[in-house]
């Protein structure tokens, strides 16, 4: 095993320290425990029904491709769905492996769009899951039956408010989507009023001003997130809707061998540093900071 020192930005100070395996390590992880051990589980875990969203937000990175994942060269959406088999099968895969949730079922996409959705998340909540969805609630605000189809089968809605204009008028909305709901949590978005993130490949990037030092940050998010796109493919967080790292495919590898290869282990645990998202050019612009450690 590797010790990777960690120092504290303010003072210099040694104030942890990571381990990280070698590749023989690694390569000789035989059993789950083996693995655990090493590397832990995923806390949390998207895997994405489908590719489209019936929005065109400024600071969501899909309003700016064109690589033919969520548009093509020349802006029209690209329609594509995870196979039902499929979804089955890593819902399989990852519960076998131990994971009970938190899920969701949407990455740069509105997960409601996908008339599968209520079967797929009531099979998933039998299953044992829980669910946490992000949804922008064009779909949901609409349909009342599917409201009450869903309530209390996804734990949690966390609702876009992307179009008030005021604070009395979130209020009012706010008040609703509560009211709406008998089971299920419901939190907010506040997009508009609040503060959305400043994300590579939007809008919202190349004009805000952003704070430097945030490119000094380590950051968590490939320790805790398992993402898998509507074609397979495994970001290494939700910045990285192309996959840039070719981490694995779920439709040809086995989670368990994606999740805890050497190659995933290393970038997690290299990015635990401060300073390190110059080594990776998926990395070296990224202004997203999320606070888990
Ligand atoms: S620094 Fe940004 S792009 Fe890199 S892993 Fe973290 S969130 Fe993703």
């Amino acid at each position: 095993m590797i010790q990777l020192g960690r120092v504290c930005t303010a003072c210099s100070a040694a104030t942890s320290v990571v381990t990280r395996p070698t590749e023989t390590e690694v390569a000789d992880m035989s059993t789950g425990a083996d693995r655990h051990a090493i590397f832990p589980m995923w806390k949390h875990m998207g895997l994405e029904l489908q590719s489209l969203c019936n929005r065109d937000c400024d600071w969501c990175p899909r309003q700016m491709d064109k690589s033919g994942i969520r548009k093509t060269p020349h802006g029209y959406s690209v329609v594509q769905e995870m196979p039902t088999d499929k979804v089955h099968c890593i819902l399989d895969q990852v519960y076998a492996l131990g994971f009970r949730g938190p899920i969701h079922f949407h990455s740069l996409s509105e997960p409601l769009l996908d008339a599968r959705y209520l079967a797929i998340a009531t099979h998933a909540h039998v299953q044992g899951f829980l669910i946490e969805e992000n949804t922008n609630g064009d779909i949901l605000r609409l349909n009342t039956q599917l409201r009450k189809q869903l309530d209390g089968v996804v734990d949690l809605f966390n609702i876009g408010l992307y179009d008030c204009k005021t604070e009395a008028e979130e209020s009012t909305l706010m008040d609703w989507w509560r009211s709406a709901f008998t089971k299920s949590i419901v939190t907010f978005s506040r997009m508009s009023l609040g503060s959305p993130r400043t994300r590579q490949n939007s809008l919202l990037y190349n004009i805000r001003s952003k704070d430097q030092r945030v490119l000094e940050y380590p950051c968590f998010s490939p320790q805790y997130q398992l993402l898998i796109r509507y074609d397979g493919e495994v970001a290494l967080c939700c910045e990285d809707d192309t996959s840039e790292l070719s981490l694995g495919n779920a439709f040809r590898e086995p989670i368990e061998d994606i999740w805890w290869s050497q190659r995933r282990i290393d970038v997690a645990l290299t990015l635990r540093k401060s300073g390190s998202r110059k080594a990776y050019p998926l990395c070296k612009n990224c202004y997203v900071f999320f606070g888990w450690d």
